[in-house]
């Protein structure tokens, strides 16, 4: 009778020590670095890969708190903050998190790119017990990817020094003033010439998105009055949609005594540079007319007390659902049939995302096939008080007075 009750118990506990050991041939075995820690943020598991990418072993590691062991550190070898790691927030939240840029101090301070895919454990009642953190060494993947973005980078800069050489040489070709050309050669030089444009801009394209992808796009942030700094610059822009026989309208304008009916708007006052919001908003004005074929564009610009937000709208082709989320990312075009006749590089909304983002501020847009699209920006704010505040500081350096729009006298 004990025999027939000690088999299953025996067979249990084999079976028991069988997993554990399956579990720890399998941790044993996995080259990426496998991590449990506990609510309390202590490691309970550390396999040996963790070991070899942190430089810590097992028996080091087990037992202590991960933030002893886990040093994060950002592309310039500053230590991240314990609270905004991976580990933390996927502690706090309950969440599983995914970060492909991240590095880490190795034991004995060596830098180590490394992704790291981070989710919640939870037990049977659903009560979350820790969290389980998967990484790999990513240092050979990211330095490739760091020479390919070089490459690019110096390609692009190379090779648009002859490209405005030869833009410079067709304009003067097309100059009446100083070349004489029948109309046939005007119409071919003109071809040339809005070609060589368009190539101009997508090395300028190439060079600005390999330079906003490892952090080195040059930014010099002033206090810019957001409504007159867009309203300049749609009046420079305008001419484009009005070609296409687009209407075109905003509630940019600050009133002023010259329309006495006009309500003056807030002054939304951000701190970012103004060649770069340049390009946010050139860039989603001329997709706007680039993919808008009958209708109006409309620039709207309002907020609260932390955000500046600004929107353009069109009723153009719209955008299908299923393409929103990728939008922002390098090289992405939508690719249908209303698309696939319009030229492009899919790099526009990669570097407007890249630049918004240096602000901390935020991009996306909302719409319907078909119907039209929103793109909207967020950026913080500046209050009166601090803007005006900056910019007198601005003027005193520089010896110069201040316009509203950031612009100098
Ligand atoms: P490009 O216009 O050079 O292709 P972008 O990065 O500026 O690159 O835009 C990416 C894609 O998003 C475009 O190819 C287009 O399909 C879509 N898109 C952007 N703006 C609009 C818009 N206003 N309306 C419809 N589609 C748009």
């Amino acid at each position: 009778m004990w025999g027939k009750k000690a088999a299953p118990a025996a067979a249990l506990a084999g079976s028991l020590h069988d997993e554990k050991l399956k579990s720890s041939i399998i941790l044993n075995a996995i080259e990426d670095g496998v991590v449990l820690i506990d609510c309390q943020g202590i490691i309970r598991v550390f396999n040996p890969g963790a070991g070899v990418i942190t430089g810590w072993s097992a028996e080091e590691a087990e037992g202590l708190d991960w933030r002893l062991v886990f040093k994060f550190v950002d592309t310039k070898g500053q230590a991240v903050a314990d609270n905004d790691t991976i580990f933390s927030k996927a502690l706090t939240s309950a969440l599983s998190i995914r970060d492909n840029a991240a590095s880490l101090a190795s034991k004995s301070n060596k830098t180590v790119a490394v992704s790291l895919s981070v989710s919640p454990l939870v037990d049977s009642t659903k009560t979350q017990t820790g969290v389980v953190g998967i990484f790999r060494d990513v240092s050979v993947e990211r330095q490739d990817e760091s020479r390919r973005a070089d490459f690019i980078s110096t390609a692009s800069h190379e090779m648009r020094t002859p490209v405005a050489a030869i833009e410079g040489y067709l304009s003067l070709a097309l100059n009446e003033k100083v070349a004489n050309i029948d109309a046939k050669a005007r119409d071919y030089l003109e071809k040339a010439h809005a070609s060589t444009r368009h190539l101009g801009q997508l090395f300028q394209d190439l060079l600005t998105s390999a330079k906003a992808e490892d952090g080195r796009l040059t930014n010099h942030p002033r206090v810019i009055e957001i409504g007159s700094f867009t309203e300049q610059l749609v009046s420079d822009l305008k001419f484009s949609a009005e070609k296409k026989g687009l209407f075109l309208d905003s509630n940019l304008s600050s009133g002023g005594t010259a329309e006495p009916m006009r309500v003056v708007r807030p002054l939304y006052y951000a701190l970012v540079d103004p060649e770069r919001m340049q390009e946010v908003i050139t860039n989603l004005f001329d997709n706007a007319v680039k993919y808008t074929d009958t209708g109006r564009i409309t620039i709207g610009l309002t907020g609260n007390e932390q955000v500046v937000q600004l929107s353009i709208k069109d009723t153009g082709n719209g955008i299908p659902t299923e393409d929103v989320p990728h939008l922002f990312q390098k090289f992405y075009r939508v690719d249908n049939s209303d698309t696939r006749t319009i030229g492009g590089t899919g790099l526009g909304l990669f570097i407007c995302r890249k630049i918004v983002e240096l602000y901390q501020g935020r991009i996306w847009v909302e719409s319907e096939f078909h119907k039209g699209s929103t793109f909207f920006i967020n950026l913080p704010r500046l209050t009166t008080q601090k803007a005006e505040a900056m910019l007198a500081e601005e003027s005193n350096n520089s010896g110069l007075g201040s316009l509203p729009n950031g612009g100098t006298v």
